[in-house]
């Protein structure tokens, strides 16, 4: 059947991917310290720590140690996803000192490197994603994108720190990245173990140590971890299929919010992964939180309506593959509709778009635009995010009056 395809900027893509390349590691590769450190701490946590709270368990306050473990995780996670991911990385909103060095401490605790290096690696994942040069590429199968590619340096050696020169021009980034490894262990396992000390002694500070320490920075390691690893295996991939993340909303629960992996690759500056009111997204309620404070503000968000049109593009690439797979018959009325409502969201979309265009580039030349003129701008932009909006609501009526009839 002659379907007319939305439009709309970037590719529809094929399906998602399955993992394709197989990876050799070498032995020479292998970067002891952090492969010390890595299976340490888990072993630290499944075995060490049941041991110590056989034995001592009975000598400790659980309500300390459990308050110490819950708010160490929120510290240290939120630090990783608000501060490293959201903030250094996307610049997805700006933020004063305290918040800048409060996750820059609480990031380092999470013992994932510097924020530099962190946002270096990021970067490249979003700009190389599923290619060779994406540092945990999926591609390469669960257990690289996981911890691999963190045990084993890259093949050609470690990429050098050329796509974060905004952020080291930070003088706090800059102190940060000399200091992390001192700062996440003093403060990362340090205050616990002081605080546990403080309260019970000896036992204290090995339970504050064990348990606010070890088993809290394990925990956040493999919550980061998932999000490069389960949040490119699993779930739905509601706006695009350009590449292979995935939203999933149990993957959002431990994540805080960075489950909403499809989204976030899609529109990768706004300061939401979990964009629809309704999607667990701690990081963001707290950046909003922070706003409120006037500790963080331009807080970028992409409209609504070209979130919209990503996903209307990805329902129309699903509705087409079904078409073309079980070459299922529709009426022509059902489907005389449906083109017509796609072909007016083409044009509202366009028009919305160039008139947009318009009126910032008249923004930016005030000099040159009479007031009046820029108030007739304004009013056809508003005006043509009306037709867009109405044109949106249309093509889902005229997608559900077809997917009815396919039901
Ligand atoms: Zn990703
Ligand atoms: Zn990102």
């Amino acid at each position: 059947m002659q379907m007319h395809r939305l439009r709309v900027r970037g590719r529809v893509g094929p399906p998602a991917h399955t993992p394709t390349m197989t990876i050799q590691y070498r032995l020479q590769d292998l970067r002891w310290p952090s492969a010390i450190f890595l299976i340490g701490t888990v072993l630290t946590t499944l075995v060490g720590l049941p041991i110590f709270l056989y034995n001592f368990g009975g000598q400790i306050n659980w309500w300390l140690h459990g308050a110490m473990f819950v708010g160490m995780f929120i510290a240290s996670g939120l630090s990783i996803t608000l501060g490293y991911h959201r903030l250094f990385s996307h610049l997805s909103f700006k933020a004063k000192w305290p918040v800048r060095l409060f996750t820059l401490i609480f990031g380092a605790t999470a013992m994932e490197n510097s924020a530099l290096e962190w946002c270096s690696d990021h970067r490249r994942h979003h700009k190389h994603t599923d290619d060779d040069d994406d540092p945990y590429n999926i591609q390469k199968g669960f257990f690289h994108a996981h911890m691999g590619w963190v045990i084993f340096r890259p093949i050609g050696g470690d990429v050098p720190l050329t796509n974060v020169d905004d952020l080291k021009a930070d003088p706090v980034v800059r102190w940060q990245h000399k200091w992390w490894g001192v700062i996440g262990i003093g403060v990362g396992f340090g205050l616990p173990a002081l605080i546990g000390w403080l309260a019970e002694g000896g036992v204290g500070a090995v339970a504050g140590l064990l348990i606010g320490g070890v088993a809290r920075q394990v925990m956040v390691h493999h919550m980061t971890f998932f999000i490069n690893s389960l949040c490119h295996t699993l779930g739905k991939q509601t706006y695009s299929t350009k590449c292979t993340a995935k939203d999933s909303w149990f993957m959002a629960l431990f994540t805080f919010g960075e489950g909403y992996h499809n989204f976030h690759h899609e529109f990768q500056h706004d300061y939401r992964n979990g964009v629809k009111p309704w999607q667990f997204d701690p990081t963001k309620w707290s950046i909003r939180v922070l706003e409120k404070l006037r500790l963080v503000s331009n807080l970028r968000r992409v409209p609504n309506e070209t979130i919209a049109v990503a996903e209307i593009r990805e329902k129309q690439r699903q509705l087409d593959e079904r078409l073309t797979v079980h070459k299922e018959t529709i009426c022509e009325k059902a489907q005389r509709l449906f083109n017509e409502a796609q072909e007016q969201l083409t044009a509202a979309h366009e028009t919305w778009e160039a008139s947009k265009k318009e009126y910032t580039r008249a923004m930016r030349q005030q000099l040159d635009t009479t007031k009046e003129q820029l108030g007739e701008l304004k009013q056809q932009m508003e005006q043509s995010v009306l037709e867009l909006r109405q044109a949106i609501r249309d093509w889902h009526s005229a997608h559900q009056g077809l997917v009815l009839q396919l039901a």
